[in-house]
């Protein structure tokens, strides 16, 4: 854990990996079926970020109206603060019917937009195609801006801090061997990915280095298929790993790594 001491630092960088979207739009709660509970900008942002981290355990893939159902399923019962703010939200929100909507801060009618989204992201550089594709995709908006993120090689791996000065350990904590973790190890060569990638039965995906697996990831022009869900939803399973364990040392083994994934993505295949 060489990288600790320097965790402000980091965790800034994190955040500016975090969702540009939840800063973007707000959820109007109807029914709380096709929102996500920690996805989505549906209560105090503050509260959800803080509740995240401090839930390690239960499913993260949950709709709005699930968790305050079963929150008492979802929140180990030693965390008082959190259990006030469950308990508090549980008794304040009113559920009805229908679709959740979305407000959109950006634009003067307040109607969402993923296109004003698109071009708020990539205003300051050139229009990649990429993104246009990823947008299509039938995965939570988080993970568009992450996979966005990802072909821009704005994911902070020991290279890019190397190239930032910053001297760290050449260490993979996903596959524990010493070598340099750059974006191709982590997602495509480490031992443990291609055994997840394996797993998930897209070993067809699986090449040397991250630019033909997003290539690949678009090639099919079928964005709105499964497997785009799957492939999208392990990149981002691969990451919250991977800093699970560099910055609060929470491995999950490859079983439960592989189930989560799977679990997630029939969940943002449904809801999106
Ligand atoms: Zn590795």
């Amino acid at each position: 854990m060489a990288w600790n001491h320097n965790g402000s630092f980091f965790w800034k960088q994190l955040m500016a990996i975090r969702p540009y979207f939840q800063l973007s739009v707000k959820t109007v709660l109807r029914g709380g079926q096709n929102s996500l509970f920690w996805y989505d900008s549906w209560a105090d942002s503050s509260m959800v970020f803080f509740a995240k981290n401090e839930a390690v355990v239960g499913p993260r893939a949950v709709s709005v109206a699930a968790a305050l159902r079963d929150w008492f399923h979802i929140v180990p019962a030693p965390m008082t603060l959190l259990q006030h703010w469950f308990f508090t939200t549980a008794q304040t929100t009113h559920l009805t019917s229908g679709p959740d909507t979305l407000i959109w801060k950006w634009s003067s009618q307040g109607q969402y937009s993923s296109n004003s989204l698109y071009k708020r992201l990539v205003s300051a550089g050139k229009t990649n195609y990429m993104y246009k594709i990823f947008w299509k995709f039938k995965i939570t908006p988080t993970v568009k801006v992450f996979l966005v993120l990802l072909s821009h090689r704005r994911i902070l791996t020991q290279d890019q801090l190397l190239r930032r000065n910053i001297n760290v350990q050449s260490h993979c904590h996903l596959c524990q061997q010493d070598v340099l973790e750059t974006a191709d190890h982590i997602f495509c060569s480490c031992p443990f990915t291609v055994n997840l990638w394996t797993r998930l039965n897209l070993q067809q995906a699986v090449v040397t280095d991250l630019s033909s697996l997003l290539q690949y990831l678009i090639s099919n022009n079928q964005a709105t298929s499964y497997t785009a869900t799957l492939i999208a939803t392990a990149l981002w399973g691969i990451w919250l790993e991977r800093n699970n364990r560099v910055f609060r040392s929470a491995g999950r083994s490859n079983d439960a790594v592989h189930n989560w994934i799977v679990q997630e993505a029939s969940l943002f295949w449904r809801f999106s």
